[in-house]
Formats: structure tokens, C-alpha cells, sequence
């Protein structure tokens, strides 16, 4: 049987960048950040809302994850959604530093999505007795206070919002793997989820990645004679794109400026497509987090920002 020793791995690296949040009237269109005029003065001395992302951890208990205001896990942090795989997720969560979590599940949380959104938080986040169920790791016990923290402070996302620090923040878990938990056959069919997406979402977080963004996934023995992908332009034998056309159409015609994602362990990083920013923070491989500042226009998300040690 594994310990919770032997699942233990580093975040060694991390991929960085900043986005704008435009002012809602601007609509996305224009990323540039507002100049600095009296009008916006009021904003510039405020400090970012640092937003650090990882997905796909699958039971391995990640440490040195980079402190920040909002903590986002966009899936798979599980195996197969088992009890005990929730609990060490929950014992994890009691450890991480960040004023707010945001997790979307994955489609190896096998069996959560047949569970209202009461009770998926209710599994995920458990209750203040749950520090005592689990073994204890290096990092020990966790005190009840820090049980009672996490479940005010996390928040689970399955076609939902929350609004935090003036961002607002929408997680759905449908995904392209007919058969497991969120799977969808078709692009045609997980256009009417992401049809709820909401038009003012300043982050989107989806377990599945947007077409052709993080999203070649290792299927086949590679066949070198394969031919140039017509997608990408690129040969890559073996990798199909796993991204989901659908989603990309949403992202792309509500002009969302930061999309989270995993799912596609291959490909991971931050990059930019027209005016939104995608991440792909799936730890299997690369172990490398996403941290990325959110500049908030708005003057009062930022109003009862902690101090940030890490700046
Ligand atoms: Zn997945
Ligand atoms: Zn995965």
C-alpha cells in the first residue's frame, strides 16, 4: 500500500505571467493595461491579486506550491474519487498558506458528478473532524482551526461562480472522455454547458483545455512518416489535440482574459491567443505551477488585500 510518504513530490518550477482585467465596459477587448490618469491613480498603488494554479495532481501530495491570495486546482485530484483519496486531497488543501481555494474536478473523480453541488462540496471539503481521520505526514496533524478555515475558504466549482477579491471566477468540469465523471462525447454537446458561462467571468476554469491550446495528448506509438498537422502546422506523431473546439468559440466570443485548465498532461504553461491568457498547470510531468498576477481595475477588490509576502 502507498504511504502518504511515497506520494509526496516537489513543485519545482513555475510558469509566470500578469493579466489586465479590463474594465467591464471595455468588454475584453482592449488587454492593455488602464493608464495611469487621476482617474485610475486611485488603483495603481494596489498591489496584484496573485492567483497560483495546479491541476492534475492525482493523489500526489505537492509541497513547496507557491503562496498567494487564491489557490485554483482545475482537476484530477484523484484517481478514481475514492474516500481515502478525497480525505489526503482535504488533509493537502488544510496545508496550502493561500486565502482562498478554487476546485473544479476532473474526470477521474469517478462518481462525484452524480452529486448536487451541496453535497460535491460536502465530499470534497469535508467537515472539522476529518483532520482526525487522516494519518498523519510530515507536516503533522491539522489543528481544527485550520479544518475550519478551509471549509469557509474553499470554494467548489461545477458550472458555478464565486466572486473573490473583485474577480469573478466560473469552474465547470465537462470534459471529451465518454465514461468517466463530466465526459462528453461530443463538442456539439458540451457547447450547451459552456453556453452557461457567463459573460462577465474573468477567470475560466475547465478540467478540459480549449482547442489547440495545451492540448496535444500523447495517444498512439508515434509513426514519424505522419503528416504536418493541418491544425497546428506542426508534425507531431503520436499527439492528437484533445482541446475542445466548442470551448474555445466561448472563450473566444466572450473575450475572457485568463483561462485554467489540465487534463492533457503533454503540454503545460502559460500563453497568450488573442486577448486571453491560458494556462495549462497539469503537475504530472512537468511539475510546474502557474502563477500569475491579476491586476484588478476595480477600487474596491483590493480594499482588504492581506499583506503579500512574496512580493
Ligand atoms: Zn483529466
Ligand atoms: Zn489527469
Amino acid at each position: 500500500m502507498a504511504t502518504s510518504r511515497t506520494l509526496t513530490r516537489e513543485v519545482k518550477g513555475v510558469n509566470r505571467a500578469d493579466v489586465v482585467l479590463p474594465f467591464r465596459t471595455a468588454a475584453c477587448r482592449n488587454p492593455l493595461p488602464p493608464a495611469t490618469t487621476s482617474s485610475t491613480a486611485a488603483t495603481a498603488h494596489r498591489r496584484p491579486i496573485r492567483v497560483v494554479h495546479v491541476s492534475d495532481t492525482h493523489d500526489k501530495h505537492y509541497v513547496n506550491v507557491p503562496p498567494g491570495d487564491i489557490l485554483i486546482h482545475s482537476g484530477d485530484f484523484t484517481n478514481h474519487g475514492h474516500d481515502h483519496e478525497l480525505r489526503r486531497f482535504r488533509h493537502w488543501l488544510d496545508q496550502q498558506p493561500h486565502t482562498y481555494r478554487v476546485i473544479v474536478c476532473g474526470n477521474h473523480e469517478t462518481g462525484l458528478d452524480r452529486l448536487s453541488l451541496e453535497d460535491l462540496n460536502r465530499c470534497i471539503i469535508g467537515d472539522e473532524t476529518d483532520a482526525a481521520a487522516v494519518a498523519p505526514d510530515a507536516s503533522g496533524r491539522v489543528a481544527p482551526a485550520r479544518r475550519a478555515t478551509t471549509r469557509a475558504n474553499t470554494f467548489i466549482l461545477a458550472d458555478a461562480h464565486v466572486t473573490l477579491h473583485g474577480i469573478t471566477i466560473y469552474g465547470s468540469s465537462w470534459n471529451n472522455i465518454p465514461g468517466m465523471a463530466w465526459g462528453m462525447k461530443t463538442p456539439q454537446d458540451r457547447a450547451v454547458q459552456w453556453s452557461r458561462i457567463p459573460e462577465h467571468t474573468d477567470i475560466l476554469v475547465t478540467h478540459q483545455p480549449a482547442f489547440n491550446v495545451f492540448d496535444r495528448a500523447f495517444v498512439r506509438q508515434p509513426n514519424p512518416s505522419e503528416a504536418m498537422c493541418s491544425v497546428c502546422g506542426v508534425s507531431h506523431p503520436g499527439y492528437d489535440h484533445w482541446g475542445c473546439p466548442s470551448l474555445m468559440d466561448r472563450i473566444q466570443q466572450l473575450g475572457i482574459p485568463l483561462h485554467m485548465c489540465g487534463h492533457v498532461h503533454d503540454e503545460t504553461g502559460v500563453r497568450v491567443v488573442g486577448c486571453t491568457t491560458f494556462s495549462n498547470a497539469a503537475m504530472d510531468w512537468k511539475q510546474e505551477a502557474s502563477v500569475i498576477d491579476v491586476h484588478v481595475p476595480h477600487p474596491e477588490a483590493a480594499s482588504s488585500l492581506p499583506p503579500a509576502p512574496w512580493v
